[in-house]
């Protein structure tokens, strides 16, 4: 796994909109960190900048100490997953799987292998001919975890993935998140304005108001609600 920080980091959108404020934020390798805060906080924005869908108006973002600003997505090795799962409904969950290795032009036999270990992992072998529509929610979003493991990321990155799953599942995602994680030894950046996923998952917990950062604690020091 590799570190990820952000330096001084902003984004404007036209004279008004300050979406990113100078933020400074240094995650280590193999760390879990949340962003958690009110919607139109800037974490999204924290999520586009990092996986290259979108530039710092200034600030620089390095990727195990480099700077990657000049880096297209597909060259920064993160993986991501999103509240709406966006899998491709054509293909079976395998296809789906395959996908980035495939783009890769990776050789058939690997794609194979790969593909099955993953599948083990996220517990979607008997699935594996199925089609998304014929899926639950919460196997869709093990499908879309699935395939943004599948081509070893140094960093993962997860926009409210949980968000659209009702309370059981998200329950079981959330641990399983937890335990892939730790075997991948990823570095994780998650989104949530959910207090109770922040805890349960996060080495570090970042709050972000206004598109700074208000406070960086540990989970248990995050106060209660009341
Ligand atoms: P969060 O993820 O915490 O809800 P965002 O990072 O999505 O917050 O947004 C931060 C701020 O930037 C918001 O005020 C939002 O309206 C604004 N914003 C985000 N993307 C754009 C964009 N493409 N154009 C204009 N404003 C944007
Ligand atoms: P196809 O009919 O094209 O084989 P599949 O959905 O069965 O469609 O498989 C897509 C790709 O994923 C295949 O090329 C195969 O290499 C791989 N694959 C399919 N099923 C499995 C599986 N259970 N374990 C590992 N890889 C699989």
């Amino acid at each position: 796994s590799t570190s990820v920080e952000f330096r001084n980091v902003s984004r404007r959108y036209g004279a008004n909109v300050h979406a990113l404020r100078s933020v400074s934020l240094t995650i280590a390798p193999g760390e879990f960190t949340t962003l958690l805060g009110p919607s139109g906080s800037g974490k999204s924005t924290m999520l586009k900048l990092l996986a290259g869908f979108d530039k710092p108006t200034s600030g620089d973002i390095l990727i195990g100490g480099t700077s990657a600003i000049a880096q297209p997505p597909h060259r920064r090795g993160i993986g991501m997953v999103f509240q709406n799962y966006a899998l491709f409904p054509h293909m079976s969950v395998a296809e789906n799987v395959a996908f980035p290795l495939r783009v890769r032009e990776m050789a058939d036999d690997e794609v194979r292998r790969r593909v099955a270990d993953v599948l083990a992992v996220t517990r979607l072998e008997n699935l594996a001919a199925r089609y998304p529509r014929e899926l639950s929610g919460g196997q869709q979003q093990r499908v879309a975890l699935a395939r943004a493991i599948v081509f070893d990321p140094q960093v993962l990155l997860m926009d409210e993935p949980l968000g659209a799953l009702d309370r059981s599942l998200r329950e079981q995602l959330k641990l399983e998140i937890k335990r892939i994680q730790q075997q991948f030894k990823m570095t994780v950046l998650f989104v949530t304005h959910d207090q109770d996923e922040a805890l349960v998952l996060s080495d570090r917990v970042v709050v972000m108001r206004d598109g700074g950062i208000e406070q960086i604690s540990p989970p248990h020091e995050l106060y209660q609600r009341p």
